[in-house]
């Protein structure tokens, strides 16, 4: 084959001046002992060489594969022309290693040492970031989906804490927890409330006639009637067995005593699920008294229960101690 470059005046082979910026292809002109006599842009980064003209820099331990020594036995036996060609690892003076393609020639007493960046390794490494980093994104919107779940489930739990699980009412668990916060709200604000019991006339007896199953229709209607007579902010619980609770914010104890009796009369004349079946409740309701704990306003809504049961049951009893009128 020719020579890859021409000869300087000194016989020295010689890279054109336009080859010289190029970064992504390497050349080179080395002597026997691996010394640079010439070499482009490309090469020096390679080198770490300063952008000035090579001055005989040793460039031996740059050739991993093939190595220096190897191009040399090579070029022993061969005339002018190729003494290799192919791919190349060339290190460079970060100690890094990178793959290039190309050939190494010999020309008179120098080797030529003319290679490009191998693209296609790079293209492989790109495939595979890009595979690697839509895994990367599957899983993770998998781990999203999943969390999601998980929050889901967590949330289903928590709603089921607070649930009763026949009435579907807010459980004694929710509404103590609801009863604290507002007599914490009406301790700070002065804002009255009243609490309400609500206990099914001899349950025991519908049960013992109409059986448990009958029974527990009975407690869903109650509570699905209960709800529905009172207003938003008003919060209805099952308290236990056959008894309900009702939180009434801003309300005193005449409007308690109103509202119970709206109550008990809704009871009294909603539609049983079974024939021949009446229900009825009586009622015991307390106003909250600045000061006054959750145990303690309980107590005195369920004395007023137990009057209200004395009297002669289906009735309201209000605890009126707390009526400003009367304290
Ligand atoms: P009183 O008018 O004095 O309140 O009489 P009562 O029969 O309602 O009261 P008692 O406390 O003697 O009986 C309550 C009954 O409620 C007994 C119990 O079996 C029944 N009960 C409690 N929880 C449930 C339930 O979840 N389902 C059914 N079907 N019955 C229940
Ligand atoms: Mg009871
Ligand atoms: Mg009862």
């Amino acid at each position: 084959m020719t020579a890859p470059l021409t000869n300087g005046s000194d016989g020295v082979p010689e890279i054109p001046s336009y080859l010289r910026p190029l970064r992504s292809v390497l050349l080179a002109v080395l002597d026997h002992r691996g010394r640079v006599a010439d070499a482009n842009q490309g090469f020096l980064a390679l080198a770490s060489a300063a952008d000035n003209p090579p001055s005989g820099q040793d460039v031996r331990s740059l050739f991993i594969n093939p190595r220096f020594g190897e191009l040399l036995d090579k070029a022993e036996s061969a005339t002018d022309g190729e003494v290799f060609t192919g791919w190349m690892t060339l290190g460079n003076m970060d100690g890094e290693s990178e793959t290039w393609v190309g050939g190494v020639y010999r020309q008179g007493a120098h080797l030529v040492v003319a290679c490009e960046r191998e693209v296609e390794q790079d293209r492989q490494l790109q495939r595979q970031l890009l595979a690697l980093t839509e895994d990367y994104a599957d899983q993770e919107r998998a781990l999203v989906r999943a969390n999601r779940t998980l929050s889901q489930r967590a949330e289903e739990i928590e709603r089921l804490l607070r649930t009763d699980l026949l009435t579907s009412l807010p459980n004694r668990r929710h509404f103590d927890a609801l009863l604290t916060t507002q007599i914490d709200a009406a301790s700070r604000y002065g804002d009255p409330f009243s609490l309400l019991l609500v206990d099914l006339d001899d349950f025991k007896a519908i049960n013992d006639t109409h059986g448990h199953l009958q029974g527990d229709e009975v407690l869903r209607c109650v509570a699905a009637t209960l709800q529905a007579t009172l207003r938003a902010p008003d919060v209805v619980a099952r308290w236990g067995g056959e008894e309900f609770i009702v939180l009434v914010p801003n309300t005193d104890g005449d409007g308690a005593a109103v509202l119970a009796e709206r109550l008990r009369e809704a009871i009294a004349v909603m539609d049983s699920p079974a024939e021949r079946l009446s229900v009825t409740a009586s009622i015991g309701a307390a106003q909250w008294r600045p000061g006054e704990s959750a145990n303690e306003l309980v107590g005195r809504a369920d004395r007023a229960l137990y009057r209200a049961k004395d009297d002669g049951r289906n009735r309201v009893v209000v605890d009126r101690r707390t009526n400003r009128s009367s304290s």
